[in-house]
């Protein structure tokens, strides 16, 4: 059945190709990103002319607390109606040791990471619990599962946004609201560049080299994943069919976290 979805952080990488799956499978969606309106705009037409469903683009920057609170209100007014799916997408990721970790960072990537979907849940789990119908998927990561050298606050957020979607889920259990965590590993998306050109300049190498340095450490189908499989997987947890999966962290992972 066709519902209203928001998928932060869209315009690219893995809440794109999410967006893109729920598009497909007949949902309306919102997309929300940092760029323009006019470039959002297009995005989101150019979903809409694919799939022939509405979509719209929403702006707010999730390390500003007062655009985040007024975004929900924004996406209901947009799409005529109150959200039934939210995805909880939109992330950053910063390498660098403990030492090196400054406030201003830690807090950053703690607001966009972790506030974010804590506010964005508060605004829509009423309304589901009202409605007895709602789907909350938030893309924590391996990393809100096991640890990495250098990641602290980016563990930090994952792992934390782990804890508060277990205790959501346990709260409305009995609400027909389901709330679920989908934990990738590295997938094919450029919030990976930056550490794939430190392993490339460390090996003298090629981007290819990087890939290969950062796969071979950590993922052992040796891949980098493909992001409409995340999509897939959210499409399957949003349907009436995932009604009985709530509280998971479904790694989507190459074994990263069977080792
Ligand atoms: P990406 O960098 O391509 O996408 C991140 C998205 O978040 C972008 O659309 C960006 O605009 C948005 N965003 C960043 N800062 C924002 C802000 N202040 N306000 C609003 N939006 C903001 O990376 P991606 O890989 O597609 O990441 C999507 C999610 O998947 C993130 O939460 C990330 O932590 C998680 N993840 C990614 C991988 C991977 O290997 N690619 C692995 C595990 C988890």
């Amino acid at each position: 059945m066709k519902k209203r979805a928001l998928v932060t952080g869209s315009t690219q990488g893995i809440g794109l190709a999410i967006a893109n799956q729920l598009a497909a499978a007949g949902h309306l969606v919102a997309i929300h990103g940092i760029e323009s309106e006019s470039v959002g705009n297009d995005i989101a037409t150019a979903i809409s002319v694919e799939f022939g469903t509405e979509v719209v683009y929403v702006r707010a920057d999730l390390s500003n607390s007062d655009e985040t609170l007024e975004l929900v209100e924004k996406v209901e007014a947009a799409l005529n109606g109150p959200l039934d799916i939210l995805v909880n997408n939109a992330g950053i990721q910063n390498v660098a040791s403990i030492g090196e970790f400054t406030l201003a960072k830690w807090s950053r990537l703690l607001d966009v990471n972790l506030t974010a979907p804590f506010i964005l849940m508060k605004d829509v789990l009423e309304g589901m619990r009202e409605r007895g119908w709602g789907r909350i998927l938030n893309i924590a990561s391996v990393h809100g599962l096991v640890g990495s050298v250098n990641k602290s606050a980016y563990l930090a957020s994952k792992h934390g946004l782990v804890g508060l979607s277990k205790g959501i889920a346990l709260e409305f259990a009995t609400a027909g609201v389901t709330v679920n965590c989908i934990c990738p590993g590295f997938t094919d998306t450029a919030i990976l560049e930056p550490q794939i050109r430190a392993r490339a300049e460390a090996v003298g190498g090629s981007r290819e080299d990087g890939v290969k340095e950062l796969l071979k450490e950590k993922q052992p189908n040796l891949k980098l994943l493909d992001p409409a499989h995340i999509g897939a997987a959210v499409v399957y947890l949003a349907s009436d069919a995932g009604s009985g999966i709530t509280g998971i962290q479904l790694p989507i992972d190459g074994g990263w976290t069977a080792q």
